[in-house]
């Protein structure tokens, strides 16, 4: 895990910028970044230098007179970054940009709805809509400024792009690439049909999810242990560059033979996992550790029920997650490698897994190595670490494929015969 907190603010906003900027979601030009000092000084990136090779030189320090210090001039938007540290002391860092799925929410005038999964809902909390104004003006900082004073953490700006506040820029990236995710999700799902929302009960139910985790204390590591550690840590990170997690979402867990397992914790940056990051749960439900994560009970019951099982993946991914906010089944009879890799996905309720992660883990056999959790997650299983990437990979293409499809024609699935001959080809059955 990375401590952004030792960090200079000047590295911490170059850090930042290049990761929102490979990221894609902001331009060369486009969005702005700011860092509240202990002292009361502002450090914030420069007005219209190439966001892409930023550097902790081009970085501007502002003090509290009004003075500036540094190579360029602050960002044109800097009256409003300080409005807002004016108006909310617990605000510490702030994130502007205009990303492309909340600049097409900012054109229609509406805040991407975050109550489709607990994760984004819980993460996001309340987003506001600020009216527009010119870039760079005093109209535009007190339209932000009091949409935070309302209590919003994250305001969109009418035909413009996003501002994200928060107590360090971590935290701040952390939610803006969720509600950047929801309004993908949201814009995906909307090819398919009208997205379901969760209610307050189901919210409720579902907040347990980040709570009280700790891994069973170890005496020794095996070299085994450290392997999978090794390869959990590498396929995170793979899985984040391509877009099949987020930087908070999306868990590998890997089976040891000793019955124990590993898995990643809930709220780490992906971006970052490290070794050390890994979660070791023991074989007993008394070493399970997170008493109260149903993802915890689920791993550690299908690894019980089926001894063929040797990795889950739990998964968000933004195409996949379009199926599962609507009533549409995501189809795997699209492309014979789909469906050799893929099978059959099983669509299951939103309490299943909450409220019964044990009985949950039973549907799976070697013709059901996925369930998609309805306003929730896709969970994966594999005979590898590997195996279940390539699933969960598979899985995010097809959805995307069909997703594709939709706007151009009616989708043609291959029917039972070819679904046989393929089933013969690759002995299958
Ligand atoms: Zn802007």
């Amino acid at each position: 895990m990375k401590h952004f907190g030792y960090m200079h603010p000047a590295d911490q906003l170059v850090t930042f910028m290049q990761r929102i900027y490979q990221r894609g979601l902001t331009t060369t030009s486009g969005g702005n970044l700011s860092v509240l000092d202990d002292n009361g000084d502002v450090w914030i990136t420069p007005s219209g230098i190439d966001k892409g090779s930023l550097t902790r030189r081009d970085i501007m320090r502002v003090l509290p007179d009004g003075k500036t210090e540094g190579i360029h001039t602050p960002s044109v938007e800097l009256p409003f970054h300080k409005k807002i540290y004016e108006k909310r002391p617990d605000i510490k860092a702030i994130i502007h940009a205009h990303s492309p799925a909340l600049i097409a929410f900012s054109l229609v005038r509406r805040v991407p709805d975050t109550r489709f999964t607990p994760d984004i809902h819980f993460t996001c909390g309340k987003v506001g809509m600020a009216a527009y104004a010119v870039p760079g003006s005093r109209e535009l900082g007190d339209n932000i400024a009091e949409k935070f004073g309302e209590g919003c953490d994250m305001v969109l700006l009418e035909n413009h792009g996003v501002v994200v506040g928060s107590v360090d820029l971590s935290h701040a990236y952390a939610m803006f690439e969720a509600l950047e995710f929801a309004a993908r999700t949201e814009i995906e799902a909307g090819k398919l049909s009208r997205p379901v929302e969760l209610t307050k009960e189901q919210l409720d139910m579902a907040k347990w999810e980040q709570a009280d985790l700790s891994a069973a204390p170890q005496k020794t590591i095996s070299s085994e242990e450290r392997d999978a550690r090794r390869n959990i840590c590498a396929f995170t990170h793979r899985a984040y560059d391509q877009f099949l997690f987020t930087c908070t979402q999306g868990t590998f867990s890997q089976r040891l033979t000793d019955g124990a397992f590993l898995t990643a914790p809930p709220s780490a940056d992906r971006k970052y996992m490290e070794e050390a990051d890994i979660l070791h749960i023991g074989k007993s439900p008394a070493e399970s550790g997170g008493s109260q994560n149903y993802f915890i009970k689920f791993i550690q019951a299908v690894y019980q029920k089926h001894p063929d099982i040797q990795s889950v993946v739990i998964a968000r991914s933004p195409n996949i997650m379009a199926f599962a906010i609507t009533h549409n089944e995501l189809e795997t009879k699209t492309i014979p490698e789909s469906y050799l890799q893929l099978r059959n996905i099983r669509k299951i309720p939103f309490e299943a897994i909450v409220k019964h992660p044990e009985e949950t883990a039973e549907i799976f056999c070697s013709k059901v190595p996925i369930a998609l959790v309805e306003n929730n997650c896709i969970l994966v299983t594999g005979d590898s670490l590997m195996n279940a990437y390539d699933r969960l990979e598979v899985a995010e293409y097809s959805a995307r494929a069909i997703l594709s499809a939709k706007t151009l024609g009616n989708l043609v699935p291959i029917n039972d015969q070819q679904v046989h001959d393929i089933e013969v080809a690759f002995h299958m059955k």
